[in-house]
């Protein structure tokens, strides 16, 4: 079999295993009684490809010449079908914001099938803007390019960066222009309309299990638990169990397992300083990805109240250092919507509490790591973290520059001021502002974690080498993102091009894009798209 052969047919197990809704697309409307419906995506008017990764090409065994025969961004706007894809919007709903919201779904997700990667995981294709669905509500299904740029350059980081997340194979634009009012303002602009291909194992999330609770249709809460289990979490599947119903211990043991991965998941978002923004349960993933990029950010300088949605910025419900808390939350809700098939509120109860303790383990031993350490040492390292925080509450200091160059000072060496000095000065925003007693509190920090790192026996190259390859050199800074959107609304899509190129090795020094590494200038401090954004998309 060639490679590209592989995916000549798509498959489509998740149309075939759960439930459609009898009537097929329709006026976006409650839908009951369905997993999913039946909708084409909507013709546009001129699709371009702007936008491709190759290593998710390569992953998902397409060639050269894919789709062979087809036009590739004809495919990729959901104009051309290929053999097997039957397209389909998937029901959810969900809590945003704290409050149930009701049925929400695939407003403008359209899931063309699933093909099997070179790895063997079957990973369902999903396209993002390709217009209105029975789940649209009161929106039209459309997508800008400003939120799709967003979407495909930090899902595809975020891979690069080892965090767990859905990925994005192509950027088009659809030739269509789409009315957004992009700060609520009422000064609603037209702009360029774009769809991204989303690939993912699932795209099933904890308000997929919460609106089927809410209406008490708890067979199809079962077929979708039972479904979900069998095809991701098939070590949890007992020999015992051949037929369709699982018993209840199973749903418990994945409850658990979906809470655990969904600790390390925000582990990850901490330790490379990634703010979801919209953590509502609709947007967390059954499988413990990273999913729906909108108002997200990076992380400037340490603030764990920051928070880059400006519809949360009163709440900052979803802010940095909230996130742990909300997954925990969520985690509640779904295991509310789960309680039918598990039916053990103390097993549950329990499963929550292993969620919290994966989260607390992951964060220090994530920060230990960080921070040049094997291991998190209890009787030391709680002290000595706390006050590198609390130095970060006085230094505004930026959480991606500063682990790299605590990297390059040699703890093996007697530190003098000046050599600290020159190492941390780059991660500082404003380091002339830092007085004598500042300097005398970050030396102070620093001969402490100089004392402890000593114990670890590590030579300044392997030390170094081991933080480089937990902190990442090259993030997806804000303005860099909004800088490649203003020149992709222009047509010139260079800087996509090199933030994707650059951002495919996050941990590698790369002295030829440094400026992609650099702090956030101070122009974009409070620049709408650079440290505020709407969920408008
Ligand atoms: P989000 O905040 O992007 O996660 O979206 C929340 C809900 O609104 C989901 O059900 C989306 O499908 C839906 N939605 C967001 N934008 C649109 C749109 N332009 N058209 C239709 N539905 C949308
Ligand atoms: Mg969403």
């Amino acid at each position: 079999m060639t490679s590209s052969s592989l995916q000549e047919t798509f498959q489509a197990r998740f149309v075939e295993r759960l439930r459609a809704d009898p009537q097929r697309a329709g006026p976006p409307r409650p839908v009951r009684g369905a997993h999913y419906s039946f909708v084409d995506p909507s013709p546009v008017g001129a699709p371009k490809a702007i936008a491709w990764s190759e290593p998710l090409a390569a992953q998902l065994g397409l060639g050269p010449d894919w789709p062979n025969g087809h036009d590739r961004a004809a495919v990729l706007a959901g104009q051309t079908l290929l053999p097997g894809m039957q397209p389909y919007a998937m029901c959810y709903g969900g809590h945003q914001f704290g409050h149930w919201a009701g049925q929400l779904g695939d407003g403008r997700a359209i899931n063309l099938g699933e093909t099997i990667d070179r790895d063997g995981v079957r990973q369902t294709w999903q396209l993002k803007g390709a217009g209105p669905t029975p789940y649209s509500r009161s929106a039209d299904g459309w997508a800008v390019l400003r939120s799709s740029v967003r979407e495909f350059l930090c899902s595809e980081a975020m891979f690069h960066l080892g965090v767990p997340t859905t990925r994005a194979l192509s950027l088009v634009l659809t030739g269509d222009q789409v009315l957004r009012d992009m700060f609520y303002d009422g000064r609603a602009e037209w702009e360029p309309g774009a769809i991204v291909c989303r690939v993912a194992p699932s795209f099933v999330r904890f308000g997929s299990f919460e609106i089927l609770a809410a209406r008490e249709e708890h067979e199809l809460l079962r077929e979708l638990g039972d479904f979900v289990i069998r095809e991701h979490f098939p070590e949890l599947v007992p020999n015992t169990a051949p037929t369709e119903t699982l018993p209840p211990e199973t749903y418990l043991a994945w409850f658990r397992e979906v809470a655990t991965r969904t600790a390390a998941m925000i582990v990850h978002w901490s330790r490379v300083g990634f703010v979801h923004g919209v953590m509502n349960t609709d947007n967390l993933s059954i499988l413990g990805l990273t999913i729906d990029y909108g108002p997200y950010g990076w992380l400037e300088n340490y603030d764990p109240s920051w928070t880059p949605n400006t519809t949360d910025a009163s709440g900052r419900r979803y802010a940095f250092g909230a996130q742990s808390r909300i997954g925990l939350w969520n985690l509640l809700k779904l295991a509310n919507a789960v309680l039918p098939l598990a039916k053990d509120v103390e097993g549950l109860q329990e499963a929550l509490g292993a969620y919290t303790e994966a989260y607390d383990r992951g964060w220090e031993r994530m920060l230990a790591e960080k921070l040049g350490w094997t291991a998190w040492q209890e009787d030391t390292d709680g002290a000595l973290l706390q006050d590198l925080l609390d130095q970060f509450g006085r230094t505004e200091t930026d959480w991606t520059i500063f682990f790299r160059r605590l990297a390059t000072i040699d703890v093996g060496q007697a530190l003098d001021p000046e050599t600290l000095r020159k190492a941390l000065t780059p991660s500082f925003y404003a380091p002339e502002a830092l007085s004598a007693d500042d300097w005398g509190r970050w030396t102070n920090w620093l001969l402490r974690y100089q004392q402890r790192s000593q114990r670890e026996g590590r030579s300044a190259d392997q030390r170094r080498a081991a933080m480089d390859a937990v902190n990442p050199k090259y993030v997806l800074r804000n303005y860099l993102a909004q800088l490649a959107i203003e020149d992709a609304e222009r047509g010139d899509y260079g800087a996509l091009e090199r933030l994707q190129r650059v951002l495919t090795r996050p941990y590698e020094e790369q002295p030829e894009h440094e400026d992609l590494a650099a702090k956030r200038p101070e122009w974009a401090r409070t620049k709408p798209g650079c440290s505020m954004l709407s969920c408008s998309s």
